[in-house]
């Protein structure tokens, strides 16, 4: 049983789980999408997000 579900950041390079209510795992994921700056390198900070290369 899960309490709370949860879905990918929609932030394409993100890897990051986030709950099924927010769009992003941060607010640097929300401004990369914002504006486009799509490089594959996601600079939300968490750590086991930036272990996957
Ligand atoms: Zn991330
Ligand atoms: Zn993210």
């Amino acid at each position: 049983m899960s309490d709370e579900e949860q879905k990918s950041c929609d932030h394409d390079g993100c890897g990051c789980r986030v709950a099924l209510n927010q769009a992003f795992c941060s607010v640097s994921c929300q401004m990369a999408s914002e504006s486009q700056m799509v490089g594959g390198v996601c600079e939300c900070g968490h750590a086991a997000c930036q272990q996957r290369q």
